[in-house]
């Protein structure tokens, strides 16, 4: 039995360039993994099934499921006869634009890889993961990345400067494919992506928090207007950034104070079903 960590993301931008001619959207986005993991198992079977284990019933345990079909990319690519019971531990809420569907994939290839010794470095890992989903190779090593292309193209930037993140979650469902519909190229209010990696660069909190932006926040916000809510709930209660995370309806708030974090925190517990405070990973 072999064990990964399967860590969430959140994005501190996202940008739409355009669509494609092969239909998927151009994006820029940066992103950052944070302290918030579903933990895998993965064990050998005797059969040539694949087996996936969850205690959440929102988890689908079939080929839906995206470590399924990361196993079943690996199982084909190195012609393995073995089958693989998957073990999901899930922390990460789902449908929240935290990307655990994603990141359960990309633990899966990490921990396949080690559990057959098929020695792939992290770019063949990630080559493999761009077959998934768009996100899923960003996953592949989390950190703080840019990332291009459908999500593909990568390039590691410098990390968050230390602070907290409080994590707020309604219980509203969003489609990621809905919310991409109705983009309108010529409405958005675009981010700054070279301002961002520069603050970056230069550990500039404010300057981070001022240029976090996502393009898909107003279309999510229009839609269910408790994500507005809760953006002004973590702003009355001192938060110098904040922002939704992929297609939502996941916000967060940066924080450098624990006192500030806790008050973000009580702000929202009893109002969001799933309220954390966590770190971004460096
Ligand atoms: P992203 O940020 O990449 O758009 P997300 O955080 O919005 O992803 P997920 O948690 O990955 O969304 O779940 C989206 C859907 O994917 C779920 O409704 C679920 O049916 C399906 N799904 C497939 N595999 C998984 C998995 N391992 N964990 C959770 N959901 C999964």
């Amino acid at each position: 039995m072999l064990f990964e960590k399967a860590p969430a993301k959140i994005n501190l931008t996202l940008d739409v360039l355009h669509k494609r001619d092969d239909g998927y959207h151009e994006v820029e986005m940066v992103m950052t993994t944070i302290d918030l993991f579903d933990r895998l198992s993965f064990e050998k079977l005797e059969n040539d099934q694949i087996q996936i284990e969850s205690e959440n019933r929102f988890v689908p345990d079939n080929e839906q499921n995206l470590a399924y079909q990361a196993a079943n990319i690996f199982k084909q690519q190195f012609s393995i006869k073995q089958g693989i019971r998957i073990e999901i531990d899930k922390q990460i809420p789902v449908a929240a634009g935290l990307a655990g569907g994603s990141s359960d994939a990309a633990a899966t290839i990490r921990g396949l890889n080690r559990l057959f010794d098929t020695g792939l470095t992290n770019q063949e890992m990630e080559q493999l993961a761009e077959r998934i989903g768009s996100d899923v190779p960003f996953c592949i090593q989390g950190g703080t990345q840019l990332a291009r292309g459908r999500g593909e193209i990568l390039r590691p930037v410098a990390s968050l400067p230390p602070c907290y993140v409080v994590i707020a979650k309604p219980t509203v469902g969003v489609s990621t494919k809905e919310i991409y519909k109705r983009v309108n190229l010529e409405k958005m209010m675009h981010p700054d992506t070279s301002a961002m990696t520069h603050a970056l660069e230069d550990q500039d909190f404010g300057k981070v928090c001022a240029e976090l932006n996502n393009v898909l926040e107003p279309i999510t916000v229009e839609m269910h207007s408790t994500i507005a809510q809760i953006k002004e709930r973590m702003q009355k209660a001192g938060a110098p950034g904040v922002l939704m995370s992929g297609s939502g309806p996941t916000v967060y708030a940066l924080v450098q104070q624990e006192a500030k974090a806790d008050r973000i925190y009580n702000s929202l517990k009893g109002f969001c079903q799933d309220v954390y405070t966590v770190h971004a990973l460096r």
